[in-house]
This record gives C-alpha cells, structure tokens and sequence, in this order.
C-alpha cells in the first residue's frame, strides 16, 4: 500500500470497519426475519466514505445499496460494486439514461418521473427496474395512496420497466410517539392493497429506516433502507442506537503548539475566553473548515493524552486552542470525536450542544480531512479527497 503515516500527523478520520460490518450485521439481527438489508451509503457514506463501505457492505454479503444521486450511484459502478443499488431520492431526470445503462434501479414518485422513465425504457432494451415511491404523509416524494394503483399500472404496463417494488418513508420515526408511523404504515398498507386489486405483485413493499427498525416499527418492510445505525450512531436521542452499535467514525488532529496563556489573557478571535491563571495550552489543528462546528466553542472538549482538555475560545477555521494536560506536547494526535467510552466527544454531545443532529454533522466532514480505514486494528485503506489520493488496499477496482 502507498503510505499513509504522513496523514497522521494533520487532521483525519479513522473508519473502524469492523465496527461498521457488526452494526449491518445488529440491523439485520433487529429487522423482520426474512428482510433484506439496505446499507445506506448516500452523501459519501454520511461522510464516512461511500466506496469502501459499499464494499465493505457488499462483502459482508449485504443485499443492497441505498443512494440519493444518480452520480452516487455511477461512482459506485465506477468502483465494481455489483449489488443492487436504488436511488431513493427523485432521479436527476437528465440521468435516467446513464441509470439504466448501470443497473441503478431508480424510485419514482411523481407523474413527471412516471413519464420520463416510460420514456427512457421504450429507448432500450435493458430492463428498468423501479420502486414506487407512495407519500403517506412525509409529503416530500411520492405519489398520493389514491393515485397508487394507477401509477403502479403506468409502470408496470411500459415496456421494458420492471415495477419490482413499492416503498414509503416515515417521517417521524425517530420520535418516540409511535402514531404518526402507525398511521402512515396504514394508509401504505391500504395502497398496496389497491395495487395488488389491480393484478399486480411486485416483488418488495418497504417503509423503515434505521429509526423504524429500532424502534420496533419495520413490520411488513421487507428491506430495511438502514443509513444513520449503520454508523453506529443513533437516529435521535429518543430512539437511541443500544449498546451493541459502536460508532465507526472518530476524528483526530494534531497539537501544532504548546505554550502557557497567561493569567487575564483571553485567547483566540474576541477573546471570548480569558484565563483566570495561568494556564496550559494547545493549539491543534482542526477548525469549522474541517467540519467541526464553531459553536461548540467555548463548549466542547479534545482527548488529549487520555485528558479532557477543554475548548477555549472561539473554534477558527483551521486551529482551536485547548486547556493542556502539561505533558502533552507538538505532535501528539488528539481526539476531537470519538466514543463516549474513551471520553471523547460524541457527535450526539455536538448535535444537543449546536441544536443539529448527527446527520448533519457527520456529513459534515470536508473533503481535506483524509479518512484512514481500519480493519483488526491495521490501516487497510485510505482516501484524501482533496488531493485526489487514495489507496484502496483490498476494495481498489480491479480493471
Ligand atoms: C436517507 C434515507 C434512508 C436512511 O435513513 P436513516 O435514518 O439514515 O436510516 C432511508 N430511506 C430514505 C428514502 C432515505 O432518504
């Protein structure tokens, strides 16, 4: 493998593999016996990486691949991942082409998008496969229950489309309230009913997201479209992730200065924090450029040398300066998040202190920030975006 040890000494993102391929394996433990795993891997793998994990996924002998884009889905092609892969948001209608022709099977939800794929499958001779999308209440994509059955017809009876399946998503799942779910697995229910009146029978019917299947709510989906347990992390505080799931992201940085602030000074832009004495100090090299958000100043907290070492003042762009445990030194590679159980900042302590969720944050890591890929504790793999390097190891496509 082309080496990776300088990556260390800057800013990166460790991906625990291990980690990743036992939470599929928990989700899939926790979903309806007999459903199919979808490994959701959609904007890079929540910014984990797309591309190993789908291959990770993919040899762990997961089913299917969940993205949002049409490009997601190409790039995965791109890289000789062969299961079958859904793009479950609304395709990119100057894309069908270029879908079909990779064997992306697409969700389609408006009578624009019936159209289209009608369209792009009389041009072919390739199979289209399609998953109906329903709105039973999210009222972002799909068609209404009432206007299922016809839809469902409007696909299935175009040549060369496969309807293979029908689908909605919740939109309240994570919540712990479990009557908005309940009511919109009704009504899908219902409209699956009316598809089936019509003579039809397509292959799958699925609802739950990872929230649903945590919560007990994935009955009748027979693939459970999982993104954020997947990570190991939990969809919202009142539908947590249990103890099985381990975080497969955690982010380090690197002490670049070691110096004592002194007592009245205040330290970094505005000056927001001033020491009371004086005081032991870092400056490490991660900012909200990086991905970590600015308002965890003055808030959140590094590991450093197995010490909780406070954020002072105002994260910057690049750097943020830290209370020091004295032995620590330039050099030494910090924690900035990573597991409760090392002290660390979570992404959950991040999503209550800034107001966001998880999702937001995770997707949040910038593409200067390299990921290294561990598997049974060794770097197996590595990617940094900005450059365009990467060693893949064992998941590089082979031509
Ligand atoms: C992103 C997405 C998912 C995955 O949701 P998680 O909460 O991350 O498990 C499932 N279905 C659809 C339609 C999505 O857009």
């Amino acid at each position: 493998m082309h080496p990776y040890e300088h990556l260390l000494s800057g800013p990166h993102a460790r991906i625990d593999l291990d980690a990743y391929v036992a939470n599929l394996a928990s989700l899939l433990d926790l979903a309806p016996p007999g459903a199919e795993l979808m490994a959701v891997v959609k904007a890079d793998g929540y910014g984990h990486g797309m591309v190993v994990l789908a291959h990770a996924a993919e040899q762990s002998g997961v089913r299917w691949l969940g993205v949002a884009r049409i490009a997601e889905g190409l790039l995965l092609r791109r890289e000789g991942v062969r299961a079958s892969i859904l793009v479950i948001g609304p395709p990119n209608l100057s894309e069908l082409r270029v879908a079909v022709e990779n064997e992306l099977a697409l969700t389609i939800g408006s009578w624009t998008h019936i159209d289209a794929v009608r369209a792009v499958a009389s041009a072919t001779s390739r199979p289209v496969r399609v998953h109906l999308k329903i709105d039973t209440g999210m009222h972002r994509y799909g068609v209404m229950p009432e206007e299922a059955a016809a839809a469902a017809r409007a696909l299935a009876d175009a040549p060369n489309v496969v309807l293979a399946g029908l689908m909605t998503h919740f939109a309240a799942s994570d919540e712990l309230d479990p009557a908005p779910t309940i009511e919109q697995q009704r009504r899908f229910i219902e409209a699956c009913a009316a598809v089936e009146a019509t003579g039809l029978q397509p292959r799958y019917r699925h609802t739950a997201n990872s929230a649903a299947v945590l919560a007990g709510l994935a009955n009748g989906s027979d693939i459970v479209r999982c993104g954020i347990a997947t990570y190991g992390l939990s969809p919202s505080p009142e539908v947590p992730v249990d103890a099985r799931f381990k975080p497969v992201m955690s982010l380090h940085a690197v002490v670049t200065r070691r110096f004592t602030l002194p007592r009245g000074d205040g330290v970094s832009y505005n000056l927001t924090y001033r020491a009371q004495a004086d005081e032991e100090a870092a400056a490490v090299s991660i900012g909200y450029a990086d991905g970590l958000s600015r308002l965890v100043s003055n808030q959140g907290w590094f590991v450093v040398r197995g010490q909780r070492a406070p954020i002072l003042g105002r994260v910057c762009m690049d750097q943020t300066i830290v209370r020091s445990p004295k032995e620590a030194q330039v050099g030494d590679v910090v924690t900035v998040v990573g597991a409760r159980a090392d002290g660390a900042m979570t992404l959950d302590d991040i999503a209550e202190m800034t107001g966001t969720n998880v999702y937001e944050l995770a997707t949040r890591l910038m593409a200067r920030v390299p990921r290294l890929y561990v598997r049974g504790g060794e770097i197996i793999a590595w990617e940094h975006l900005l450059l365009g390097e990467r060693d893949l190891g064992p998941y590089a496509s082979q031509p």
